[in-house]
């Protein structure tokens, strides 16, 4: 198995000339854990000949891909942009049409944050067969993992995934519908917000939402090192910076946080 980090490595092979038809398999890698991955996407990596990965995806996964594959590395932290997504999709229409088994890993599900759905539609723009492959995202496996069922009925009617992900070009703003975010009998889960935690946390108090509402924070679900810092929305935050709480993480705020002392899979909660 070779890893290229360099993605421009591609830019003189003559692709072109390639015979085979293009396909692209976007492919969701799940939380981490290689036993969370769909039979499919199993199938799809034991199969792949080139794959573009993201940074969430763990090395137990992608040690299913077959040596002599070529795995290429366009991950993004939201402090180090690798390639801008622009680029990336460019590079997965001109690898798709090397004819070559190209399967596009992304962590958790492609369609649920990480911008799966733009890169479908570049391949679709472009004249691309892909196909998708679902994956568990990272709210099923923190709530399995940290006892947080999303939807209990004694504490939710609904669920709402969303991102805490800062407005491009604005510091301290983050673009939600709050008054919606802070209704009450619902599960908030919050894709990429340890960074905004604080904003996030006052801004669903400032909007109705009771400042001992529980809240947590899941690290690393489905991996080792996982962590589960649980709290409300007024201790969170003071939490997490003393917990030191890291990317990748998630926000879940409702009723069923309380709920992971019955029910977390294993481990100690952090609450103090
Ligand atoms: N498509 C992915 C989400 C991509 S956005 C999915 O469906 O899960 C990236 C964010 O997902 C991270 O900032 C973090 O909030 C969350 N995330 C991804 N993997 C995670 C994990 N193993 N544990 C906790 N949060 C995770």
């Amino acid at each position: 198995m070779s890893v290229l980090d360099e993605p421009l490595f591609f830019a003189g092979l003559p692709l072109q000339d390639a015979p085979r038809a293009a396909r692209v398999t976007l492919v969701g890698a799940g939380p981490g854990d290689p036993e969370l991955l769909t039979v499919r996407a199993e199938r799809a990596l034991r199969c792949a000949s080139l794959v573009l990965y993201d940074h969430l995806v763990s090395r137990e996964v992608l040690r299913l891909v077959p040596d002599g594959a070529d795995l290429i590395y366009v991950g993004k932290e939201s402090a180090r942009h690798t390639l801008p997504q622009e680029d990336i999709c460019a590079l997965m229409v001109r690898l798709a049409r090397s004819g070559r088994a190209l399967v596009r890993l992304k962590g958790g599900d492609p369609y649920i944050f990480g911008r799966g759905g733009e890169e479908a539609q570049a391949l679709a723009a472009a004249g691309v067969p892909f196909e998708i492959v679902p994956g568990i995202s990272a709210a099923q496996a923190a709530a399995a993992e940290a006892g947080m069922p999303l939807t209990h009925r004694d504490h939710a009617t609904s669920v709402v995934l969303a991102t805490g992900h800062r407005r491009a070009g604005a510091k301290d703003a983050v673009d939600m519908d709050w008054a919606a975010l802070a209704r009450p009998h619902q599960t908030v889960v919050i894709y990429m917000g340890v960074s905004t935690l604080p904003t996030v946390c006052a801004q669903l108090q400032r909007h109705g939402l009771p400042a001992d509402t529980p809240a947590a924070l899941v690290e690393r679900a489905s991996q080792p090192g996982c962590r589960r810092v649980v709290g409300t929305l007024r201790t969170l935050p003071a939490l997490a910076r003393h917990h030191e709480v890291r990317p990748p993480a998630l926000l879940i705020v409702g009723g069923v946080v309380a709920l992971h002392a019955q029910l977390a899979a294993r481990g100690t909660a952090l609450t103090a």
